[in-house]
C-alpha cells in the first residue's frame, strides 16, 4: 500500500521494475549498440526477456502470458530502456497486436498467435500509416476486397514506415473494406503472413541507431483466407482503436526509458567531470536543467500509469485521452532530457564512445510516432477542451 501511494504503483510492480532492471543491466547499452553496429538484431535480449516472462505479461493466462496487462508491458519496456537497450518490438508484436487479437481475434486466430506472442517465438507487426495519408489515417486507401468464388480476401495498397517487418512471422495491416450496403469503405484488420504472395518490402534508409528497421511495403492482390480478417467486420474502428491506446502507452513507457537512461549517463558524468575547482553538476546551468528534465519524466510516468490503469480497467474512452496526453507529456520530456543529457557532456556528448548522440534522432521518434505532437495537441484543444476543429 505504501508503495502504491508513494509511486502510483503496486509493490508487484516494483518488484517487476527491479527484476527487469537487472536484466537490462545484463545487458546494457553496449550490448545494444554492438547489435546496431553489426546490424543484427537484440535476439538474446528478446529470447531472455521471453523466458522470464516479460514479452507476454499482458496477454491472457490462458495463452502462456503472464495474465496482467499494459500497465505491467509498459514497465518492462521503460525499465529495458532506461538500461540502454528498449525493445520496440513491444509496441507492436504484444501491445498492439497481441492485445488485439485477444480481444477480438476469434478462437482460432488465438490459439495460432497468443501462444507465439506470448512466448516470444513470434512476432507481429503492424502497418496503418500509408504514403498518401500519414497523419490523417481515416484517408487510408489499402482496399479489401472478397473473391466471391472462394470467399478469399484480396489485398491492394502500400505502407510506409513500418518496423520490423523483416523479423516479424506476420504483419496486421490496417485496410478497408466496402460496405455491401453504403458504399462506404470501413476499417478491417488482416494478418498478413511475411512471406504472402504480393507483399513485398523495402527497407526505408533511416537516421536511426536501432536494430529494427522501417519498411514501405506493398500489397497488390494479397490473397488471403477468409480469416485473416481479424474480428468483426463491422467493429473495424473500435478494434482498430483498442490497439491504438496501447501503442501510445507503449510509447509513453518507451520515451521515459530513453529519457531515464539519458539522465542517467549526464548525471554520472556531472557528478566526476571537473574543469574548474569542483565538478560541472555544481553548476546550476548543468544541475537545474537536468533536474527539471527528471520531474519532467516523473510528471509524464504518472500519466503513463493512469492511461494503462485506465485502459487494463476496460476504459477505452477515458484511456484513450489519457493515452494521448501520456504520449505527448513523454515524448517531450524525452526529446528535453536527451537535449540536456548530450549537452552536459560537452563534445563527449557527440561521441560514439558515450553513446547519447544517437538518442537525439531517436528521441524525435517519439515526438512524431504513433500520432505526431500536433495531432495530440489538435485532439485536446478539440476533444477535451472543445475549441473547434481545424482540420
Ligand atoms: C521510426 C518510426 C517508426 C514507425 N513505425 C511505424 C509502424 O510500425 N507502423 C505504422 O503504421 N507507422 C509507423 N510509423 C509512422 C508514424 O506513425 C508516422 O510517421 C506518423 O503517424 C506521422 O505521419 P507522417 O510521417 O506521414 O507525417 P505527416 O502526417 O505528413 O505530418 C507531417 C507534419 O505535419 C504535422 N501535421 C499534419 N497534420 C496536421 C494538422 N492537421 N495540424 C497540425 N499539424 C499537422 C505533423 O504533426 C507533422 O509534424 C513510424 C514512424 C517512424 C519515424
Amino acid at each position: 500500500m505504501t508503495a502504491l501511494i508513494e509511486t502510483g504503483e503496486t509493490d508487484e510492480h516494483k518488484e517487476l521494475r527491479a527484476s527487469v532492471a537487472a536484466l537490462g543491466s545484463r545487458y546494457g547499452r553496449e550490448y545494444f549498440a554492438e547489435v546496431v553496429r553489426e546490424g543484427k538484431h537484440t535476439d538474446a535480449l528478446w529470447a531472455e526477456a521471453a523466458q522470464l516472462g516479460y514479452l507476454g505479461v499482458n496477454l491472457p493466462a490462458e495463452y502462456g502470458g503472464g495474465g496482467c496487462g499494459i500497465q505491467e508491458l509498459s514497465i518492462v519496456l521503460e525499465e529495458l530502456g532506461a538500461a540502454g537497450c528498449p525493445l520496440l518490438m513491444l509496441v507492436v508484436s504484444p501491445a498492439i497486436c497481441g492485445t488485439v487479437i485477444a480481444r477480438f481475434g476469434t478462437t482460432e486466430q488465438q490459439r495460432a498467435w497468443l501462444p507465439g506472442l506470448a512466448d516470444g517465438t513470434r512476432k507481429m507487426a503492424f502497418g496503418i500509416t500509408e504514403p498518401d495519408a500519414g497523419s490523417n489515417s481515416h484517408r487510408i486507401t489499402t482496399t479489401a476486397r472478397r473473391d466471391a468464388a472462394t470467399g478469399d480476401w484480396l489485398l491492394t495498397g502500400r505502407k510506409v514506415f513500418i518496423s520490423g517487418v523483416d523479423i516479424a512471422d506476420a504483419t496486421l495491416i490496417v485496410g478497408r473494406t466496402e460496405d455491401a450496403r453504403t458504399g462506404r469503405l470501413k476499417p478491417c484488420l488482416f494478418i498478413v503472413p511475411r512471406e504472402a504472395r504480393g507483399f513485398s518490402r523495402n527497407p526505408i534508409d533511416m537516421e536511426i541507431s536501432a536494430p529494427e528497421k522501417q519498411f514501405e511495403l506493398v500489397l497488390d492482390e494479397v490473397r488471403l483466407p477468409a480469416d485473416a480478417l481479424v474480428g468483426d467486420e463491422d467493429a473495424g474502428l473500435l478494434q482498430l482503436f483498442a490497439g491504438l491506446n496501447p501503442e501510445r502507452i507503449m510509447t509513453a513507457a518507451f520515451a521515459l526509458g530513453m529519457a531515464r537512461h539519458a539522465i542517467g549517463r549526464a548525471t554520472d558524468y556531472a557528478r566526476t567531470r571537473q574543469v574548474w575547482q569542483e565538478p560541472i553538476g555544481t553548476h546550476q546551468a548543468i544541475a537545474h536543467p537536468l533536474a527539471q528534465a527528471h520531474i519532467e519524466v516523473e510528471c509524464a510516468r504518472l500519466m503513463t500509469q493512469k492511461a494503462a490503469l485506465l485502459y487494463d480497467a476496460g476504459d477505452d474512452t477515458g484511456a484513450g485521452e489519457a493515452a494521448n496526453m501520456a504520449k505527448y507529456a513523454a515524448a517531450e520530456a524525452c526529446v528535453r532530457a536527451v537535449d540536456q543529457s548530450v549537452h552536459t557532456l560537452g563534445g563527449n556528448g557527440l561521441t560514439r564512445e558515450y553513446g547519447l548522440a544517437a538518442l537525439i534522432t531517436a528521441s524525435r521518434v517519439a515526438r512524431i510516432a504513433p500520432v505526431s505532437r500536433e495531432m495530440i495537441l489538435n485532439y485536446v484543444s478539440h476533444q477535451t477542451l472543445g475549441l473547434p476543429k481545424s482540420y
